[in-house]
């Protein structure tokens, strides 16, 4: 008899269970989960807000950089065009030092071989006078030119033709020194024109390299402002696209958001949300409650620890009732708490309220199960944390954990 009463209530409960399978497909699930896309993208858009004011920074702090940069390569420039121009000045004041140290060169040869010319024509002269007046050699016959004397009557002309040669060749004598004397001031002036050329030269070498430097520097500056342009740019799409799937998203989350107030609304007139009379009752009636709930100090540690319950001294395989009407909302295995049954209780004076009931040896309701009040749910034992058989009841009161006095008597 109880056999088949049991298995009507297991029907009615499976019966039950549908709306509750259908709330599997809560909007509040949906909901969340754009909740959830929402922070994400959030929090993506403001990495990328910093990521482009990062850019910007940068960006600016080269484009401050960048007027020196230039003004220095353009500095530069015109260092090294001066160095060029100095350096064709001193190459053209080399070359025509060296044509006119060239000029003299020639000059004093062909002086030298005029020179020569008169000489030889001036021995000519004093060989055929030597012959006609038989004076021994050159050197006699020469210091008679020079004493103005004469061997015989003949003489006398040649003296005179000799001494035309002589002045011929004293004045291109006069004028070759001239021309060394000069030759050799011009090659020292030649030589201190080619040191200042190649210093000159040197000069452009330098101004070149420094150019080079200068033009390297800005042009860096400016391909690092261009690369940060370009990542402003695709930090900005990127930004705009976050910007615009947060809007969707968001839009999307504001539809949910009504969705799921209309769907709570809905609930609550069907009642699935404010359970029976809203009054609870004690799950373990007829037994002693043996620990109350709050902060006890253990008897050997001291340490003071919060009992988030109320115990009741029931024997072992004590029938456990659901203190309200309610859903479950999770029955098994819950590590120091044993086989735990959770119950949803809805709203009770604007509070959440949901009752727990654990150490049990056995559970007769499953996940999602709706329950009435007194209800059996369970079968004390001592599973989990526990020393004995004992029913551990908790109210949960919008999450935390409240005395269950007050709610059951
Ligand atoms: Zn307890």
């Amino acid at each position: 008899m109880r056999r088949r009463l049991g298995l009507a209530i297991t029907a009615a409960a499976l019966a039950v269970v549908l709306p509750v399978t259908a709330a599997v497909a809560d909007p509040r699930d949906d909901k969340s989960a754009v909740d959830d896309r929402v922070k994400e993208l959030q929090q993506e858009f403001e990495g990328l807000d910093e990521d482009l004011a990062r850019v910007i920074a940068e960006r600016d702090a080269a484009q401050e950089k960048l007027p020196d940069a230039e003004a220095e390569s353009k500095a530069a420039d015109d260092a090294l065009a001066e160095a060029i121009e100095k350096d064709e000045d001193m190459a053209a004041r080399l070359t025509s030092a060296t044509n006119a140290q060239k000029d003299l060169k020639d000059s004093i040869k062909s002086g030298t071989e005029e020179i020569d010319k008169h000489k030889t024509s001036a021995a000519r002269i004093g060989r055929q006078a030597y012959q006609n007046s038989g004076i021994t050699s050159d050197l006699a016959m020469l210091l008679q030119m020079a004493e103005g004397t004469s061997a015989d009557g003949g003489i006398g002309r040649v003296d005179s033709a000799v001494r035309s040669q002589q002045r011929t060749i004293d004045k291109l004598s006069e004028q070759r020194a001239l021309n060394k004397n000069n030759e050799e001031r011009l090659s020292g002036v030649t030589e201190k024109i080619s040191d200042l050329k190649d210093e000159a030269a040197e000069a452009v070498l330098a101004k070149e390299a420094a150019q080079v430097d200068a033009k390297k520097k800005a042009d860096s500056l400016n391909d690092l402002i261009s690369a940060k342009d370009d990542a402003e740019k695709t930090i900005s799409d990127n930004k705009d696209k976050t910007e615009k799937q947060l809007a969707d998203e968001k839009a999307e989350q504001d539809r949910l958001a009504k969705k799921v107030r209309d769907w709570e609304k809905e609930q609550e007139k069907k009642g699935s949300f404010v359970f029976g009379d809203g009054v609870l009752a004690n799950p373990a009636e007829g037994y002693p409650t043996t620990s109350p709930f709050g902060y006890r100090i253990h008897p050997i540690t001291g340490a003071k620890k919060l009992h988030t319950g109320m115990d009741f001294g029931v024997p072992c395989g004590t029938p456990i009732r659901a203190a309200g009407d309610g859903i479950v909302v999770t029955s098994g295995w819950n590590g120091g708490y044993g086989n735990r049954v959770v119950i949803s209780h809805g709203k009770i004076k604007g509070n959440s309220i949901a009752s727990t009931y654990n150490h049990n040896t056995k559970l007769k309701v499953h996940d999602g199960q709706k329950v009435k009040k007194s209800q059996v749910i369970s079968y004390s034992g001592t599973t989990g944390a526990s020393t004995g058989c004992h029913l551990h009841f908790e109210i949960m009161e919008n999450g935390g954990y409240v005395d269950p006095k007050p709610f059951i008597f």
